[in-house]
């Protein structure tokens, strides 16, 4: 029996679901897949504002689990999908970590390592690294214009924006609380 390989559209789905996640903890919105063999053995948002840790980049937690799961560092049979384009940390561990193949969605014109300010996956390294992008980027430029629009709305009334998180956080019970409604809906 042959499985049909899913797209690169089904894979992306999932990571801008974790991207959602994100928003609901007043995160900005990046999530993060990782398969093998067909199935999401990684999976992440950012969560560097909830968890003050500047390493909890969507990729890098989606990387921590998968090499948790398969008990190894070598993810040299994985692919990652993640809505936008890596930043320099998150494309070194990629590297580091030998995944195969790279999927992004929107381009980060700021801060971007996969093409756009600079490029991590092209430097002459001991791994080379498959990179698509631009799948489902509508979808992830939306989110995050979204998100931005919202805080800067909220920004200009009342709260702060740590006490807004605070809020936030309350509202959303546990960082893990995917399927709650965002609190900032109108
Ligand atoms: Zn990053």
């Amino acid at each position: 029996m042959t499985i049909q390989p899913k797209p690169a559209e089904h894979w992306m789905r999932l990571a801008l679901n974790q991207a959602r996640a994100a928003a609901r903890m007043d995160e900005v919105p990046v999530g993060a897949v990782v398969v093998h063999q067909g199935q999401v053995i990684g999976r992440g948002h950012n969560r560097r504002e909830t968890r003050q840790d500047v390493t909890l980049h969507a990729e890098m937690v989606a990387i921590r689990q998968a090499c948790h799961h398969l008990g190894s560092w070598r993810l040299d049979q994985c692919d990652l999908y993640v809505t936008l384009e890596p930043c320099v940390m998150c494309a070194g561990a990629i590297v580091q970590s030998r995944i195969r193949t790279l999927v992004y969605g929107s381009r980060d014109p700021k801060a971007g390592a996969c093409g756009s300010v600079v490029n991590v996956p092209d430097l002459p390294l001991h791994h080379v690294v498959q990179v698509e992008s631009g799948v489902l980027s509508e979808e992830s430029s939306a989110l995050l214009k979204q998100f931005f629009q919202k805080r800067r709305r909220l920004d200009k009334q009342a709260g702060t924006r740590s006490s807004r998180h605070q809020q936030a956080v309350q509202q959303a019970g546990s960082t893990e609380a995917e399927k709650k409604p965002d609190p900032f809906a109108d």
